[in-house]
């Protein structure tokens, strides 16, 4: 087994494997992003790549605590982490079955039964 590196989430305190979360870090200007490419420079936090999570990060001044600095999060930050979540697990879920959509609602019994 390798040793899967474990960050805990600054928005609900939970321990989750690093690739799970999203790191956001602080850059010259103070300013919080979303590391998308996990190379940037600095000290980083991480969240879950959830709305929740980020915007409990954000509000609560944790962010400013994990970093270590004063710090300002960019407004589109929550969209960020929520994008880039997606394209983590179109990325990370190697089979695309999504297509398989075959339960259609066909019969519909009697449509006003009120
Ligand atoms: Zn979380």
């Amino acid at each position: 087994m390798t040793a899967t590196p474990v960050r805990t989430c600054i928005g609900c305190r939970e321990r989750r494997p690093k690739l799970a979360l999203v790191r956001l870090v602080r850059d010259a200007d103070g300013v919080v992003t979303v590391d998308t490419r996990h190379r940037a420079p600095g000290r980083g936090a991480y969240v879950c790549a959830t709305t929740e999570c980020v915007e409990r990060a954000v509000k609560g001044g944790r962010l400013t605590h994990a970093l270590r600095k004063p710090c300002r999060v960019a407004p589109d930050v929550t969209i960020a982490v929520l994008q880039r979540d997606s394209a983590s697990t179109a990325l990370s879920s190697g089979n695309r079955a999504d297509r398989g959509s075959r339960d259609e609602p066909e019969r519909s019994p009697d449509p006003a039964r009120r």
